[in-house]
């Protein structure tokens, strides 16, 4: 296989991207702009001026060309966890994605859209019972297990399932760390693999995550040998494996020099006649989503001795509890931008006529803790009534959205497409 260098590749991307950017943007811009228009907020009814996304699915699309480019050889199975969204499902089905489901109610969205069982793989090393017993009533063979109870535990209820062996990674240099829950130390693999002997299962393969949003490229490169190692181990004991599952942990700003190391060492490592697939969830969708929000309330923080200046807390109408859940969960800084102040939409740009000035940015529920930023620079004067935006709000917001102090967990999204090539795909 021909792999790209990292330069060449990013190179490559780059001119693809960028004619795309412009339009994108615009979309963006005037999807934003119509839906505020259309909402009044000193009459609408209550709710009516809740945040909601801006989802561009030609970015979607053209994330996945990038991944083609750049691993030609994995097969990604998007990681339903990070982002559901049923468009953006349908789409990626349609480009002939797999899907990593890590629940029931994720294997049951993802069959309903008509995604064959075969495309799918229950990749939670540790499963409810009734999960597996459901995964073996829609045939999704392909699941994940690090552990011994949960091979006799699918010994009992799915004993025809075909098994991944999830290894332990250095996940230190990643954001949301897995490897303190999930993986297979390698001094266990040997007797996991016995075991599964023993029981008769099926293992067909081993997986691995270095971490969710992984910054170490080099990290991919040592899973890729260990999981070697245990492939050779498989054989002794008489299995014949034939797929690596490479996970996810891919960022959008450094998935060139990811690929550039790992698609190397999957070549350096494993024949051709291995399968590769892999795990990616934030790589396909951050970039995707941007969300509007609504300033509700503002409060005058007055100049003393030490700050000289006045500030401002600024109150909007979603937060740490509601799609800015990825603050706690997947340590996420958003940052705010001005889209609607004073009546005049901005994107992309600044007002020209202002200073920046210190706002601190906090969501609507009563909690101390709902806080999106605790210190920022914004334009002098937002106010009650103005809009602000984020953009890469796609991974890890809405899907862990909660109700609390009864605010809604279910904003609406505005989809445009940027791409031709997905608006192809769509029609
Ligand atoms: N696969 C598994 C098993 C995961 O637990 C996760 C995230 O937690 C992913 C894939 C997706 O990771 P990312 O969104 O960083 O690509």
């Amino acid at each position: 296989m021909a792999t790209s260098t990292p330069s060449a590749s990013k190179r490559r991307f780059s001119s693809v991207n960028n004619n795309t950017k412009p339009l994108a943007q615009a979309l963006i811009s005037q999807a934003l702009q119509t839906r505020i228009n259309s909402i009044d907020p000193d009459e609408c009814e209550a709710g009516v001026e809740d945040a909601f996304f801006v989802a561009d699915l030609g970015e979607v699309y053209r994330q996945h060309m990038r991944w083609k480019i750049n691993l030609p050889r994995v097969e990604p199975f998007y990681a339903v966890k990070c982002n559901g969204d049923e468009k953006v499902l349908k789409l990626l089905a349609a480009l002939g994605t797999g899907f990593d489901c890590a629940s029931k109610a994720e294997i049951q969205q993802v069959l309903n859209i008509g995604v064959s069982p075969s495309r799918i793989i229950f990749a939670n090393p540790c499963k409810t019972a009734s999960y597996i017993r459901y995964a073996a009533e829609h045939d999704v063979r392909k699941m994940t297990f690090d552990n011994a109870e949960e091979l006799y535990k699918i010994k009992k209820f799915f004993p025809h399932a075909r098994l991944f062996l999830r290894i332990l990674t250095d996940d230190s240099k990643s954001l949301c760390r897995l490897s303190l829950k999930f993986g297979a130390p390698l001094d266990s693999t040997r007797h996991l693999l016995e075991l599964a002997k023993e029981l008769r299962l099926n293992v067909i393969g081993v997986s691995f995550h270095v971490g969710s949003g992984s910054y170490d490229p080099t990290a991919f490169e040592t899973a890729v040998q260990d999981a070697r190692q245990v492939f050779d181990e498989a054989a002794e004991i008489g299995f014949d494996l034939r797929t690596l599952d490479v996970g996810g942990g891919y960022g959008n700003d450094n998935f060139e020099q990811i690929a550039g190391v790992l698609g190397p060492a999957i070549d350096e490592y494993f024949p051709s006649s291995v399968r590769v697939i892999a795990e990616p969830g934030r790589y396909y969708v951050s970039s995707a989503f941007t969300i509007a929000t609504h300033v509700i309330a503002r409060r005058t923080v007055p100049a003393d001795s030490i700050t000289r200046d006045a500030s401002y807390m600024l109150y909007l109408n979603d937060g740490v509890y509601g799609n800015f859940s990825g603050i706690m969960f997947d340590h996420q800084k958003p940052i705010p931008k001005v889209l609607k102040r004073n009546g005049e939409y901005f994107f992309e740009s600044m007002p020209s006529d202002s200073q920046l000035i210190k706002y601190s940015v906090w969501g609507p529920t009563c909690d101390g803790i709902d806080c999106i930023s605790a210190s920022c620079f914004l334009p002098e004067v937002l106010d009650v009534g103005d809009w602000l935006y984020f953009s890469d709000m796609g991974a890890y917001s809405k899907c862990s959205a909660t109700k609390f102090n009864g605010f809604s967990d279910d904003h609406q999204v505005v989809y445009v497409v940027s791409d031709p090539g997905a608006l192809a795909l769509l029609e």
